[in-house]
């Protein structure tokens, strides 16, 4: 039981060359659809991509019968790349593959993809005994997750798996953070601060009041937030009657991140009260408009997880430690944790991601195909 590494390889170049900048997705979506038909899956294309603006039809899943009984494995990779990626010319190297310098190369994620239909190839050609296998291929991961977003993922019966986007083959991705976006606007009261500063309400220290008491920064191990945008004021002689503050709060877990999240909006509530006033006699009081909305929930894999389990115990056999690792950003585990999914996010052995010298380690990259491989075969549900 091994996998074809030369025709691993093949692949891998074969899918950089299709040009898949996020929102230009169409070809590769066909041509993976085609790959997957022509390896016995069932294949289903999601509407996804009417939903957002991309050129492609949407997310593409392949349904593998099992030759055992279990439910569905998912194995899942997203289709788009980062730009500058048209027409890539990848460069194959003694135990590297790199772009020529002047793109990126793409092996973010399409590593990913060409380990899946290498596994699904190496079942079929092998005879291997094995549990349905659900390949899950989303688009427009770089830009917003809109792919996974939109997945119409209860047209997938398994629940477990694996993601393959991540770098370093040693890092299993099994934590990250869920992350809520908070805008605040505040309104004050304008009025001339050289002659009537009395008779204003100034937003900016509503907003300074706020957050002299708001815990920022790093919260605890698990939480940070922060405001990094702030916008306000019109000139020396007003007081400021409009502030606008743009940030975010992360942690590893959901219950975390919304007690933070209540905590900043009650310091702005607070402030409110602090600055009401009589102004000629009528109650004046500054208003506050919080909104949080959560950008993806957080990922939360048990460490002990049998899926965990048993891609260390693959990756042992490669000769490859791997470990259990938290991430401080997001991809399509955390949008798909929250569908009820657990997928630790393996590495592909590229470096470098997103960027003119991103590469493509070869024994990396063969020893999680391998991995892949070994974690399907050994799982049974
Ligand atoms: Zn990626």
């Amino acid at each position: 039981m091994k996998i074809n590494e030369k025709r691993l390889t093949d692949t891998f170049l074969e899918l950089v060359k299709i040009d898949s900048e996020s929102f230009n997705e169409k070809n590769i979506q066909e041509v993976l659809a085609s790959k997957l038909k022509a390896l016995g899956c069932t294949v289903y294309v999601d509407n996804a991509g009417k939903k957002y603006n991309t050129n492609a039809k949407g997310n593409v899943i392949g349904f593998l019968p099992g030759t055992v009984k279990s439910k569905p494995i998912v194995l899942s990779s997203h289709m788009d790349t980062v730009t500058p990626g048209k027409s890539v010319k990848p460069v194959v190297k003694k135990d590297r593959i790199t772009s020529d310098g002047t793109t990126i190369l793409g092996a973010d994620d399409k590593a990913g993809l060409a380990i899946i239909l290498e596994v699904l190839q190496t079942l079929k050609e092998q005879k291997l005994p094995h549990p349905p296998v659900e390949a899950v291929f989303t688009l427009t991961e770089e830009n917003g997750m809109q792919g996974v977003k939109n997945l119409d993922y209860k047209k997938i019966k398994g629940r477990e798996g694996l993601i393959l986007d991540n770098e370093e083959v040693s890092d299993l991705l099994v934590q990250g953070p869920a992350v809520n976006t908070i805008e605040v606007w505040i309104k004050g009261l304008a009025a001339h601060a050289g002659v009537v500063p009395e008779k204003g309400i100034s937003a900016l220290e509503v907003a300074a009041y706020a957050l002299s008491f708001m815990k920022l920064g790093r919260i605890d191990k698990e939480t940070v937030a922060n405001f990094g945008v702030i916008q306000g004021g019109k000139a020396t002689n007003i007081v400021m009657d409009q502030l606008y503050l743009k940030g975010e709060a992360r942690s590893l877990k959901n219950e975390k991140l919304a007690k933070q999240t209540a905590h900043m909006k009650a310091c702005f509530e607070k402030a409110v009260k602090h600055f009401t006033k009589k102004i000629d006699g009528k109650v004046r009081k500054p208003e506050v408009k919080f909104v949080s909305v959560q950008r993806y929930p957080a990922v939360n894999v048990p460490k002990n997880h049998p899926m965990v389990k048993s891609v260390v115990a693959a990756a042992k056999e490669q000769g490859f430690v791997v470990r259990p690792v938290a991430s401080g950003g997001g991809c399509d585990a955390n949008v798909l944790s929250g569908f009820g999914f657990t997928l630790p996010n393996l590495g592909v052995g590229c470096r470098g991601c997103h960027t003119l010298s991103e590469s493509l380690e070869l024994k990396e990259f063969f020893a999680a195909c391998n991995i892949t491989l070994s974690a399907v075969l050994a799982y049974r549900k």
